[in-house]
């Protein structure tokens, strides 16, 4: 009898368990990287997060919602958003794309804008479409779209070092519009931009946001528009939000992040803002698996957004002041990076700078044929024996192109001006120690 039921039993463990949907993207590196932060790292600048408190609007919002006010702030509230959040998050993108927006149906709350990306991918594309990536990404858009079951094709910005021996900037990475209308086709069902773009902090110009509309529209292509630092641009740049270009609205869904907008990323509140013809499929996927987030969160960024509207413009704003604050901190880790001759790669906007390490290389030894870029035991080199964690660039690329870009390793500047000295300081000392060696 026991031999027969255990027979039984294995043999039941010899089915498959995993879903076909998931070969392929089971690896993540943001789970690598965070350990090896979490294990080895004296200094952080890795991952995308402040170390720095969010406003304090933010977190008395927070607390005035927590308080016995109204105790319903901790039921179950709107599936598709909070009512005061989406009517206030309609109110702002009215302001900002220029038309009506009906809060029911052109917002939804989603679970961080990772969650409003998620529901893109599954509610619009299907088997056989193909979506275009722009490259270097955010690395979850390629997972996604095959989790859809889509194709992902890629298009790389491709960089065109300044001549006269100047810093490299984020500007001069761009994309060739040959190589771009290239890439669209009959199979072509959306298009991912994220601008500013993580990780080289690109501001995407009018120019080249006409050219991807055009495309858009020629083709009837969706865009997908991941706009999470839309807030963080340098220097007087302008953000151009391309669902206010011509033939856009009808065809793009704009992702937002209150997690990066007010420093809170573990709050988790995101957006899509879009026209219904689009939204009402993500919500169908959001009320089949998430159904809303924790409504006190979505309470709070609410109260945190009516205080911008009414600041709207003014230097109080804290879309305001943090670019102005974080502005100095980019200038202040360019600086520091250009001394040790780790050249970096100014960022138009974003919380992120790019570094080229290939001055550093002679410490990390290459090994020839490795599966793995350089940049990436290069990064894993620099935690483990210097403290300092950064990301390499190449992880922003699909496997094909990878090995195109192993000389460069992403820092986060959302940091505490002491986080940010320790970093030079650790990169100061290793450089003296190269010299002096
Ligand atoms: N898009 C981009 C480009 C990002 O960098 C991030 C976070 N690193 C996200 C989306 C996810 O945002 P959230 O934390 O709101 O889910």
């Amino acid at each position: 009898q026991t031999h027969f039921l255990s027979h039984s039993l294995q043999a039941k463990m010899s089915r498959p368990v995993q879903a076909r949907r998931l070969k392929g993207v089971e690896k993540n590196i943001w789970v690598e990287f965070v350990k090896l932060a979490a294990t080895y790292s004296k200094v952080n600048l890795g991952q995308g997060f402040p170390d720095f408190p969010a406003p304090d609007f933010l977190t008395e919002a927070l607390t005035r919602a927590l308080g016995r006010e109204n105790h319903m702030l901790h039921q179950y509230t709107r599936a598709f958003g909070h009512p005061p959040l989406v009517k206030v998050l309609a109110q702002l993108f009215e302001k900002l794309l220029g038309r009506e927006l009906d809060p029911m149906t052109n917002v939804m709350v989603t679970v961080g804008a990772y969650q409003a990306l998620f529901c893109c991918f599954q509610a619009l594309v299907d088997e056989g479409d193909e979506v275009i990536i722009i490259e270097p990404f955010f690395d979850c858009y390629e997972s996604m779209v095959k989790m859809a079951g889509g194709t992902p094709v890629f298009v790389p910005l491709r960089p065109n070092p300044p001549k006269d021996g100047k810093l490299m900037s984020s500007a001069d990475w761009q994309l060739d519009p040959a190589e771009l209308a290239s890439k669209f086709s009959e199979r072509t069902k959306a298009i991912v931009l994220n601008s500013p773009n993580n990780p080289l902090g690109k501001v995407f110009s009018r120019g080249e946001l006409g050219l991807i509309a055009e495309l858009c529209v020629k083709h009837d292509v969706l865009c997908i528009s991941d706009e999470v630092y839309e807030w963080l641009v340098y220097d007087g740049k302008q953000h151009i939000r391309i669902a206010s270009l011509q033939g856009m609205w009808d065809r793009t869904v704009v992702v937002g992040s209150a997690g990066k907008t007010f420093s809170a990323t573990g709050w988790k509140v995101g957006w899509a803002v879009g026209p219904d013809r689009l939204l009402q499929h993500l919500r169908t996927v959001h009320q089949n698996s998430v159904y809303h987030c924790a409504t006190i969160a979505q309470d709070a960024v609410a109260q945190g957004f009516q205080r911008e509207l009414m600041l709207y413009g003014k230097p109080e704003s804290y879309f305001v002041q943090l670019p102005k604050e974080l502005q100095q901190k980019r200038d202040w880790l360019v600086q520091s990076l250009d001394g040790v001759g780790m050249k970096p790669i100014i960022p138009e906007g974003t919380y992120f700078l790019v570094a080229d390490i290939s001055q550093f290389k002679s410490d990390v030894p290459d090994v020839p044929n490795s599966d793995e870029p350089y940049d990436s035991r290069f990064a894993k080199w620099m935690v483990k024996n210097k403290g300092l964690a950064a990301i390499p660039l190449s992880t922003f690329y699909s496997e094909a192109h990878k090995n195109n870009y192993t000389n460069f390793i992403r820092f986060c500047f959302a940091k505490e001006e002491a986080t940010l000295k320790a970093a030079s300081d650790i990169l100061q000392k290793w450089k003296q120690e190269k010299t002096s060696s």
